[in-house]
């Protein structure tokens, strides 16, 4: 059984019919959507340009039992508790994905995880509307883009000292800045929000933010509430070893709900990025049909904002090669449009890299991660110079 019907759901149903199961499998979803890609929703849907982001599977020809408008409440002995009543199984994929968190106040909020909530943004994104999104990390400056592009006017509001400064450190998030401006955005740095409210939103400070829509992209928790008292046991996310096996023999977890144990990095990961939720399920059948697979891949990411290819690869934790030391630029952010950061170790081997406009560096730098050599720092940058050469 597979609860969860989002992209590591369907991917793990792909993938236990590739390895050779052929007994019966049921995939339970809370949404009544079939299952659908979510990263459009912040950019092609919210832009106009679609309405539908169905994954590309065949569920029939995987002869799937689909139960949609289903939410799973409990797990006990082999039995999944849904809203529907009680479905026995055994082995189970847990791939329920992640709840975008909502802040305090009586004003009506949107946030960005579900279809419906990218139509019903999207419905309201109209030129002249002013709207405040709360949260300046990759979500907002993807809804701060499309938002501009209809013509409202916006005020992105962040906690922190510059745009992505959690993900990337303020340095790196510091050259994002520009781009709001750039594109009419205002942009409101280390600004707290206490409530959102009819009208707007309230600030620590006291401080108000008018606004006609308030978008809330400030992260996400994972969906998890459903395991409490199961067994399973839970430490942000579902914690499970290499094998994407949890505490509870016969079940696995994957997508943004798993947090694992990486060789690689010497870390536990929960990666909520549409790549894990793709590859993952692979490791995850595996090993439910009694194989010794391990998942190690080097985290990947990309986000379009404001007109630009954003894409990262890898953990500046550094893993077996110690964490990363210095960032090292490979053109310069104040004067080059396209540029990448190289976060190194202290043997100048590399851990991670954001690129900007650069696609070729983030493929031949996540393969460079994955071998783990060391590299020409002179070469390196200098950005004429292609990174496998480096
Ligand atoms: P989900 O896609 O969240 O699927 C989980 C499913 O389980 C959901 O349908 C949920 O309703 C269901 N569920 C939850 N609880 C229960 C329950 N108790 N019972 C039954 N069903 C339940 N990643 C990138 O790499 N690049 C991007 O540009 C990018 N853009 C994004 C933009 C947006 C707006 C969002 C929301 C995400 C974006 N992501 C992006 C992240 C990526 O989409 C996620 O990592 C991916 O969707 C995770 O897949 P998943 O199957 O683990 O979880």
């Amino acid at each position: 059984m597979v609860v969860g019907a989002g992209l590591a759901g369907v991917r793990s149903i792909e993938a236990l019919r590739a390895q050779g199961y052929a007994g019966r499998i049921t995939l339970i979803g809370q949404e009544r959507h079939r299952p659908y890609d979510r990263p459009p929703l912040s950019k092609a849907v919210l832009l106009g340009e679609t309405d539908s982001t169905v994954v590309d599977s065949d569920l029939d020809a995987l002869d799937v039992r689909l139960c949609l408008g289903t939410a799973a409440k409990g797990l006990r002995d082999g039995v999944v508790e849904t809203t529907e009543g009680e479905v026995d199984y055994d082995g189970l994929v847990i791939a329920t994905g992640a709840t975008p968190i909502r802040l305090r106040g009586e004003g009506r909020q949107h946030v960005l995880r579900t279809i419906d909530d990218a139509i019903a943004l999207r419905e309201r994104l109209v030129s002249g509307a002013r709207v405040a999104v709360i949260g300046g990390g990759w979500i907002g400056a993807e809804v701060a883009t499309a938002a501009a592009r209809a013509g409202c006017a916006v005020t992105v509001i962040e906690a922190g000292e510059t745009p992505l400064a959690a993900a990337l450190g303020p340095d790196v998030g510091g050259r994002t800045i520009p781009w709001y401006a750039e594109a009419g955005v205002e942009l409101r740095l280390g600004a707290i929000v206490g409530t959102v409210d009819p009208g707007g939103v309230t600030l620590m400070s006291g401080a108000r933010v008018e606004a006609d829509v308030v978008v809330t992209g400030v992260g996400v928790r994972p969906a998890v509430e459903w395991l409490k008292g199961s067994g399973v046991e839970l430490d942000d996310g579902v914690l499970v070893d290499e094998h994407l096996k949890t505490t509870l023999p016969g079940v696995v977890a994957v997508g943004d709900c798993a947090n694992w144990w990486s060789r690689r990095f010497r870390r536990r990961l929960r990666v909520e990025h549409w790549d894990t939720a793709l590859g993952a399920p692979d490791t995850a059948a595996a090993t439910l049909l009694g194989e010794e697979a391990v998942y190690d891949p080097v985290p990947y990411f990309w986000s379009e904002q404001f007109g630009r290819m954003v894409q990262f690869a890898g953990h500046p934790s550094g893993g077996r090669q110690g964490p990363a030391v210095r960032p090292l630029w490979r053109g310069d952010p104040r004067t080059d449009a396209k540029w990448t950061v190289c976060w190194l170790t202290r043997e100048d081997r590399l851990t991670a890299l954001l690129t900007v406009d650069r696609p070729r560096d983030v493929v031949q730098g996540r393969r460079i991660i994955e071998g783990g050599r060391r590299l020409d720092l002179v070469k390196l940058a200098d950005p004429a110079v292609s990174l496998r050469d480096c």
